[in-house]
């Protein structure tokens, strides 16, 4: 049976038949089917979330944050499981998931500190005998539209945040892995989270086209590969809409001569083939700078040829499948094309044999070296288990390759000099940038999401710039 939507505190069947497969990505068995929703289902959404907004914003703040203290203790508990529906559903092993649901988790308990969070300022005598401050107020309704590969974290970026704040949410999630996430809805619901504030639509592009149109909607937090990050942007801005739209990242890791080999290995090794490299922090560009190429490379090649894919459920598994079919031959596109432009394939994980579940959509690692900046492998997100090599003689060459790419989201720099960390900090433009940190991921205090080609709008997920996404400072100017 298709998974229902959340709608008004009910589960509903969505209006239309058509649906989509979910299958476990390592072994092709069904999970579940997701329904593709379509404009009536998103209103109805819509309708029951303005129905809730005006009693869930007088609801005072602590209360609501009790809300989120409980659903945080329920999420604890259902941590394991979580992880294991996650694994079986996207494919990353489970020490990968359970980061997922604790990083998620530590969203929540962000969140929970709202009643501090959203007050205003004040200030006496702007003039003699006037005061102001500023008080903020939820806006209505938001929309969260997520991507397939943190199915469980990414709205949780988002929904505790909207709703923490007052508003009310429609979330879109994934159709590609959208079941635990259900799952985390139900105990939203048995946290006693009210009828209508949280929603939730099943389906893909149209459900999404209805969201970017409704008049109903303030505003929109997306993540997701940078082409629909701009559309969101465009359209949900031109329906007059506050927008949040995270897009793709082509991360470069920078190596310097004076780097500590161990810490260059092991972290470079996790951010490129770690969740299979579907990960917008993955690093995917190896900047040796000078001498430093010819023993980063020996290294990282041996670390590459080391790593055992498999089911993620399995022990010993490093790297589980990519998530579809269609996500394979994309990421063997990109392989192909390399070797076309001319970098050296060094290592080819194309149809790797996986003998315990041939059917899985396998992609091992896979290392090119001599990759320049404008192969499509040097400029674009692959979103696979691909390693680039490249060479520059200075710091500055290797900023130089950086700012030549469209994509601003992550980067790292290997380096035991202070002096060249913080020129680089400094220079390199980037939003999250690790030193001697393979992903340099922001927690839930900090604001995420990049600059440039990788993301759209001003305001970030996560920290501060959630309350003020979610809120209006209105000005309050008195005098008696
Ligand atoms: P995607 O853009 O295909 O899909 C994201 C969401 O948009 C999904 O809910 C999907 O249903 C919807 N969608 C897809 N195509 C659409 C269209 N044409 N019209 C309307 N809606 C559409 O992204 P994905 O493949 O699910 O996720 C991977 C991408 O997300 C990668 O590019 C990755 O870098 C990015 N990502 C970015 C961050 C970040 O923090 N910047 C974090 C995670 C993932």
């Amino acid at each position: 049976m298709p998974l229902h939507n959340f709608i008004g505190g009910e589960w509903r069947a969505a209006g239309s038949r058509e649906t989509l497969p979910v299958r476990d990505p390592a072994t092709l068995e069904p999970l579940g089917e997701v329904p593709l929703s379509g404009a009536a289902d998103v209103d109805a959404a819509v309708a029951a979330a303005r129905a809730a907004f005006p009693g869930w914003r007088r609801t005072p703040a602590v209360e609501r944050a009790r809300v989120l203290f409980r659903l945080k203790a329920l999420l604890e508990q259902a941590k394991e499981e979580l992880a294991v529906s996650l694994t079986r559903e996207h494919g990353k092993n489970l020490a990968e998931t359970r980061n997922e649901v604790q990083r998620g988790i530590e969203n929540l308990e962000h969140a929970c500190g709202i009643p501090t969070m959203m007050m205003g300022d004040t200030l006496e005598d702007i003039a003699p005998g006037i005061d102001c401050e500023t008080v903020r107020q939820p806006l209505g309704v938001f929309a969260v539209i997520s991507p397939y590969n943190f199915p469980v974290m990414i709205p949780l970026w988002f929904w505790p945040y909207a709703v923490a704040t007052g508003n009310t949410v429609v979330l879109k999630p994934s159709e590609q892995d959208p079941l635990t996430h259900q799952r985390v809805v139900e105990l939203a619901a048995q946290a006693g989270l009210p009828r209508g504030v949280l929603n939730v639509v099943h389906g893909a592009r149209d459900a999404v086209n209805a969201i970017l149109d409704h008049p109903g909607i303030h505003g929109v937090s997306f993540v997701g590969s940078s082409r629909t990050a701009r559309m969101v942007y465009a359209r949900a801005a031109a329906a007059g809409k506050r927008v949040q739209a995270l897009g793709g990242a082509k991360n470069h890791m920078i190596v310097m001569p004076d780097a500590d080999p161990d810490v260059v290995t092991s972290a470079i090794t996790q951010s490129v083939f770690g969740s299979a490299g579907q990960r917008c922090l993955a690093g995917s560009v190896v900047v040796g700078v000078g001498d430093a190429y010819a023993p980063m490379r020996e290294r990282l090649l041996d670390a590459a040829a080391s790593l055992r894919l498999g089911h993620g459920l399995d022990q010993g598994t490093d790297m589980g499948p990519v998530i579809s079919a269609a996500h394979r031959e994309r990421v063997e596109r990109y392989i192909e094309e390399g070797a076309r432009e001319g970098a050296r394939l060094v290592m080819d994980g194309r149809r790797p044999a996986v003998v315990q579940h041939p059917l899985g959509h396998w992609v091992g690692p896979t290392v090119f070296e001599d990759v320049g900046p404008d192969m499509a492998i040097g400029r674009e997100e692959v979103f696979g288990p691909v390693m680039g090599f490249t060479r520059a003689a200075t710091l500055d060459e290797a900023v130089a390759l950086i700012e030549r790419n469209h994509y601003g989201n992550a980067t790292s720099i290997f380096t035991t000099s202070g002096r060249a960390a913080r020129e680089f900090r400094y220079r390199a433009g980037i939003s999250m940038i690790g030193v001697n940190i393979g992903v340099a991921a922001p927690m839930a205090f900090f604001p995420f999401g990049g600059a440039r080609g990788s993301f759209y709008g001003d305001l970030k997920a996560q920290g501060r710039d959630a309350i003020d996404f979610y809120t209006d400072k209105r000005v309050v100017i008195s005098r008696w």
